[in-house]
């Protein structure tokens, strides 16, 4: 008789699988809270909880649809604990007969499911996920032959291929890109909304994490968990981003400030990673009501939306199945400091950096550009070892998984990977910070300083960086200009001295 085992990781939510269209008597899924995925990096608690509430509430869903379903709580006594010995295990005592999974997103995963079908004595067959709209060797194949490998010239593909954003072979509104409408800093606070939530009661887990002695970072308020973990209120999340936030998404992406963490951002990267979501409907739907209020909603604003998941997302993770896993070593500027501290705390006296910290602690999110221009720019300039930045934001953000961390981190933010993602390392000094937003404004040090007391660390680190990477950096024609103006700057030794004096005491900023 046939027995059919089939693995579901936690980042596999994916309703709409082809799997679960019925339910079939001999498969069983399996579905597993593992001390292997709860410590292989220090996560954020928020991130664990999301993952085995999301998990347990689609093991649920399953079985009310009549499948099997066999699912394992990290403090089942039945519980390996690891993912290879508990399918061994499970193959030897129920008598599977076939053991099928669908293809994980992580090398390491990857890996490790290779070798445990290797001698698992029965046939064994991986599936898509059905979740990505280019499958993992698109870009690779892609961009063969090809000089450069851009996200802009992926990203025009994609339009054309999902016809999205289209007049006939011509993007919407004669331009494929509307990046440049889409800096502003936020002055009017009145324009904020409040995010749409889903508070849950949740101190079974953070009780169940304590008890098994899992090591997590992070801040949680038990009795409001406040991310949506079920496909029906990521669906509510969409629609509100749609209804609320959209009209802004654009204009005030950009933009930094202290009055509120998500500005107009969607907080969907959790839903869309565990699959909850897929993208397209979440594209398909932005379009689609974009549609019907382009008398309310411009352009600019969804074209910025959709570039960020029809163009990034993908890119980035056809460039992890591209260079994994060399790209996991790469340290172009051969950075070898580690993260001060203050990185866990928040306690700095840089106004950005602890405000994007705390935040980050307290709701395991930040958007785009505190982590690029704040907490990232800051590991550059200062010379952080890249594993050291890539731990922390693997570990920190609720929507971490290593495809979309690692590609974003190592390669976008860190530069590490010599530019294969970004054709210009993305570093800034104060005077960035200060114009996208108001960190500056109540900030222990200032801002238009570049040395002596008070003077802002991200101004002598930033022509820090770039004096001592020359070599590496001056003949790419996008920073030229960087070191003509340093050429003509009479204080440069001062400057460079001010850095070093910072370098020496990051732990005290
Ligand atoms: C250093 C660094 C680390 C990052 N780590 C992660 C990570 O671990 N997981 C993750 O999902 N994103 C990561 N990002 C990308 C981006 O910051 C987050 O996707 C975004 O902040 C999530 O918030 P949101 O859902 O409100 O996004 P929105 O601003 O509303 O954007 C909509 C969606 O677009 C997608 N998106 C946006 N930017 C990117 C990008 N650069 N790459 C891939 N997808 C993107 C996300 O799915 C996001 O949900 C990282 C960026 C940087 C600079
Ligand atoms: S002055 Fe410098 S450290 Fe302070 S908030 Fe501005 S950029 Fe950050």
């Amino acid at each position: 008789m046939t027995k059919i085992l089939r693995l579901v990781l936690g980042d596999q939510l994916n309703s709409q699988h082809s799997w679960f269209a019925l339910p079939n008597s001999s498969v069983t899924y399996l579905m597993l809270e593992m001390r292997q995925e709860t410590d292989y990096v220090t996560h954020h608690i928020q991130k664990v909880v999301g993952f085995f509430l999301s998990m347990r509430q689609f093991a649920q869903d399953l079985q009310e649809k009549g499948h099997q379903v066999y699912y394992l709580t990290l403090d089942d006594p039945q519980n390996l604990q690891d993912l290879s010995a508990q399918v061994h295990q499970l193959v030897k005592t129920e008598g599977f007969t076939q053991f099928e999974y669908q293809l994980p997103d992580e090398y390491r995963l990857d890996q490790q499911l290779q070798a445990c079908c290797s001698d698992l004595g029965i046939p064994c067959q991986a599936f898509d996920t059905e979740h990505f709209l280019s499958d993992r060797e698109f870009l690779t194949n892609f961009f063969k032959g090809k000089k450069s490998c851009l996200m802009e010239t992926f990203y025009r593909e994609m339009r054309k291929k999902y016809a999205v954003l289209m007049d006939g072979k011509d993007p919407i509104g004669g331009q494929w890109n509307f990046d440049a409408d889409n800096r502003k800093a936020l002055k009017d606070r009145s324009l904020l909304k409040k995010p749409r939530v889903h508070p849950k009661e949740v101190a079974h887990i953070t009780q169940l994490l304590a008890a098994s002695g899992v090591n997590c970072i992070g801040n949680i308020d038990p009795t409001r968990f406040n991310w949506p973990t079920s496909r029906e209120e990521s669906l509510e999340v969409l629609q509100y981003f749609c209804e609320e936030l959209l009209v802004h998404f654009g204009a005030y992406q950009d933009a930094l400030t202290t009055w509120d963490p998500y500005l107009f951002h969607s907080r969907l990267s959790f839903s869309l990673n565990c699959k909850l979501l897929s993208p397209l409907e979440v594209v398909q739907t932005v379009e689609a009501y974009w549609s019907r209020h382009q008398d309310q909603i411009g352009i600019a604003q969804v074209e910025g939306f959709i570039r960020q998941i029809l163009g990034w997302r993908e890119y980035m993770r056809g460039i992890y199945w591209a260079k994994m896993p060399e790209f996991g070593q790469l340290n172009y500027f051969g950075h070898e400091r580690k993260l001060p501290d203050w990185f866990w705390t928040g306690n700095t006296k840089m106004n950005c950096l602890s405000q994007s910290i705390q935040q980050s602690l307290d709701l395991a999110y930040a958007h785009h550009i505190q982590r690029l221009m704040v907490t990232g720019n800051f590991a550059l300039l200062a010379g952080i070892h890249p594993d050291e930045v890539d731990r922390w934001y693997l570990g920190i953000y609720i929507d971490a998984i290593e495809w979309v961390e690692i590609t974003n981190t190592r390669g976008m933010s860190q530069f590490a990977d010599g530019g294969i993602v970004g054709t210009k390392p993305y570093v800034s000094s104060a005077n960035y910070i200060k114009k996208q937003g108001n960190y500056c404004s109540t900030c222990a040090y200032q801002a238009e300083k570049k040395t002596g007391e008070g003077s802002c660390p991200f101004n002598s680190l930033y022509w820090h960086f770039h004096a001592r990477n020359r070599d590496l950096l001056e003949k790419n024609p996008r920073i030229g200009m960087v070191y003509r103006t340093w050429d003509k700057m009479s204080n440069r030794q001062e400057i460079l001295d001010q850095a070093e004096d910072y370098l020496a005491h990051l732990k005290e900023l």
